[in-house]
């Protein structure tokens, strides 16, 4: 398949590797942060972090959408099922993140809330359309990448004028997630040479946003593509930036990103949602300016105004290290729970259950061979 074949190709990967492996210094440590979930499941799957030299680790960062999402705003949908009946509406992996007292959304369906996994945008409009008697929340999760889709169904639903749909908005941002962690970095949190940015979440965004990165921080950012090769590729440019002592933004997924990002798909989002002045992540606490709610003129399809509720401050489950993994403090394995109570099949922690999550990545890779996943 083009696009992806040649960036899986095994013999490009070892030519990839015996670059790095000439290129570093052997007398440091190169700790690159992948930020995005979507890296940390190639790193896995495709065994790169064995085709690493020792010196060179890759960290896991907070990027995966359904880690962060923190206990209170499951409570809170919960909440909108029980106290106001409405049918909730919500994509498949966060139907098993656990919320308080270990209840998920698929429990509560189980005890009879209309709670529905959906594919896409169009099948909660569809839904809304079909059963005009019911009250439809979608409940909206994701960085950049799923917020234009919702943008799109909040001014559809306007246009067509349903009065039973609204949103319950959880869409994160980026870079203020970014800065959080480098702002934790050092003695007191993790230590970190660079940044793999995000694939998808760049396309929509650009490069432009992570210049504060090596301007604040002094770190280098490489933009990476989704595949093995990719992975590699922009690990090599780190070190390359690293040894030079370069600190800038690199853009090595250049086929699908530009500097300025996808502005048709900014401008959906700059009208229909405002900044949060604050929001909890799992993991990270409160941060500032780091999601997104409905703007005013769409207030009307704002579930939190429509149906609110109230939930009392929540707590992870006992000896679940997802917050310290979600900052790159931990690796799954330090986890006492980990493959012992708290497996993909039973999740404790948000970390388990999307493939995207360090948990569950190292989980469904544990027994991977360097080799197994690459074209040959
Ligand atoms: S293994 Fe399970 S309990 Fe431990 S950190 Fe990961 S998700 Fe949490």
């Amino acid at each position: 398949m083009k696009y992806v074949d040649e960036f899986r190709d095994q013999q490009l990967a070892r030519q990839l590797a015996a670059a790095i492996a000439a290129e570093v210094d052997p007398k440091r440590e190169y700790r690159l942060m992948e930020f995005c979930g979507g890296h940390t499941h190639a790193i896995f799957r495709y065994g790169v972090q064995q085709l690493m030299p020792p010196n060179l680790r890759f960290v896991h960062g907070p990027g995966c959408p359904v880690c962060v999402l923190p206990m209170a705003r499951l409570d809170q949908a919960m909440a909108m099922t029980h106290e106001h009946g409405v049918t909730l509406c919500t994509y498949g992996d966060l139907m098993r993140v656990p919320a308080s007292g270990r209840q998920t959304l698929l429990k509560a369906k189980a005890a009879g809330a209309d709670v529905r996994m959906i594919y896409s945008t169009q099948d909660v409009l569809r839904i809304a359309r079909d059963e005009p008697e019911r009250q439809v929340v979608f409940m909206a999760i994701g960085f950049e990448t799923t917020t234009p889709p919702t943008a799109v169904a909040i001014l559809q639903a306007r246009a067509e004028g349903l009065k039973n749909l609204s949103f319950l908005c959880n869409h994160v941002l980026t870079p203020p997630a970014l800065r959080a962690i480098l702002a934790l970095a050092g003695p007191e949190g993790v230590r970190l040479d660079g940044i793999l940015g995000p694939s998808h979440v760049s396309t929509v965004i650009g490069t432009q946003p992570y210049a504060f990165v090596p301007r604040e921080f002094g770190l280098p950012v490489v933009i990476a593509g989704f595949e093995p090769l990719d992975v590699m590729q922009s690990a090599l440019m780190l070190v390359r930036q690293i040894n030079d002592g370069r600190r800038e933004v690199e853009n090595q997924y250049s086929r699908a990103v530009g500097e300025g990002g996808n502005t048709r798909a900014l401008e959906l989002m700059a009208r229909v949602f405002v900044t949060r002045p604050s929001f909890e992540w799992r993991g990270l606490g409160f941060l500032p300016e780091s999601a997104l709610a409905l703007a005013e003129d769409y207030a009307d399809l704002d579930a939190e105004r429509r149906f609110p509720v109230r939930v009392e401050a929540s707590h992870e489950i006992k000896g679940c290290e997802c917050p310290a993994i979600l900052r790159g403090l931990k690796e799954p394995t330090e986890c006492k729970l980990f493959g012992t109570v708290c497996t993909p099949d039973n999740p404790m922690g948000a970390c388990m259950v999307s493939s995207e999550g360090a948990c569950a990545a190292y989980w469904s890779h544990r027994t991977h061979m360097p080799s197994s996943g690459l074209n040959r």
